[in-house]
C-alpha cells in the first residue's frame, strides 16, 4: 500500500499542499477530485517523485522516504519501476509502431525476452480493443485509441500502481467513453490505480474510494458512497456543478 502524511509543497507564494495525509490502498481505485488549481496534479506527482515536497513522509511497502532528506537515485528508481504514470497527453513514441511502443520498456528496462514480451503486448493490445493496430504509428491513431495505448503500454510493465492524471481531458465525450470503458475493466481486475478525473459519473462507477482536494487540503476522504451521499455542502454543489 502506499501511504503518505503530512505533506507540504509550495510554489513560491502559493501553498499547494498542505499538510496532505492519506492511503491508497492495493487493488483499489482511489480517485482524486477537486476544483482547477487545488493540488490534485501536485499530489499525485508527488507520488511519482516527479515534484518533491518539502515536507512529509511516503511509505510503499518497505520502501520509505522523508521529502525533507535527500533521495537516493535507487529509491527513486525503486518508485518508478513499481509505478507507471498516464498522462493526458498519451506521450506515446511517435517514430515506434504501436506494438515496439509496448515492448520497449519491458525489453530494455525489464529486460524481458522479446518474444515474450511481444506475446503481453499482443495480450494487452487486444483488451483495450486494438488488436489490429498493433503495426501502426501513434499518429494515425485517435486520441482515444492513443490514450488506450499508452494504458496498454503502462500496464506491459506490470505496474504495482498506475496513476492517471485527467486521462480523458483531451478527448471528445465519445472517444472519452471508449477510455473510460478499458479503465472500468482493469479496475475490476483489481489494479491498483489512482486517477484524477472531472468525470462524475465515471467516478461514481470507478473508485473505491474518493479524495476531495480543495485549496490544497483534503476536505473529503471516504468510500465512493459516501462521498455522493454526502450532506457537505460543499461536495454537494461541487458535483452537481461537474455533472
Ligand atoms: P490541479 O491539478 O488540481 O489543477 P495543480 O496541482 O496543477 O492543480 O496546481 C496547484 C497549484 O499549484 C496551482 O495554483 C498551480 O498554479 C500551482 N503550481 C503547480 N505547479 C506549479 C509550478 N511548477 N510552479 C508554480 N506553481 C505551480
Ligand atoms: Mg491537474
Amino acid at each position: 500500500m502506499i501511504k503518505i502524511e503530512h505533506l507540504d509543497k509550495q510554489f513560491a507564494e502559493h501553498h499547494a499542499l498542505q499538510d496532505i495525509s492519506a492511503e491508497f490502498p492495493e487493488h483499489q481505485t482511489t480517485v482524486i477530485l477537486g476544483p482547477s488549481g487545488s493540488g490534485k496534479s501536485t499530489l499525485l506527482r508527488s507520488l511519482n517523485l516527479l515534484e518533491r515536497p518539502e515536507r512529509g513522509q511516503f511509505d510503499f511497502d518497505q520502501t520509505h522516504i522523508d521529502y525533507s532528506q535527500p533521495i537516493s537515485d535507487a529509491t527513486v528508481l525503486d518508485v518508478r519501476r513499481r509505478t507507471e504514470m498516464v498522462f493526458q497527453q498519451f506521450n506515446l513514441f511517435p517514430h515506434l509502431t504501436v506494438l515496439q511502443n509496448l515492448i520497449e520498456g519491458p525489453v530494455h528496462v525489464l529486460k524481458q525476452d522479446r518474444a515474450a514480451a511481444t506475446d503481453h503486448a499482443q495480450e494487452l493490445l487486444g483488451k483495450v480493443g486494438l488488436a489490429d493496430k498493433a503495426d501502426v504509428y501513434p499518429s494515425s491513431l485517435s486520441g482515444g485509441q492513443a490514450q488506450r495505448v499508452a494504458i496498454a503500454r503502462s500496464l506491459a510493465m506490470r505496474p504495482e500502481y498506475i496513476f492517471l492524471d485527467e486521462p480523458t481531458s483531451a478527448l471528445d465525450p465519445e472517444l472519452e467513453l471508449e477510455v473510460l470503458k478499458v479503465l472500468l475493466q482493469i479496475a475490476r481486475e483489481e489494479q491498483s490505480m489512482i486517477i484524477v478525473t472531472h468525470n462524475m459519473a465515471f467516478a461514481q462507477k470507478v473508485a473505491d474510494k474518493i479524495l476531495f482536494v480543495e485549496d490544497g487540503q483534503i476536505r473529503f476522504d471516504g468510500t465512493s458512497d459516501e462521498f455522493f451521499h454526502t450532506d457537505n455542502e460543499r461536495i454537494r454543489n461541487f458535483v452537481s456543478a461537474m455533472t
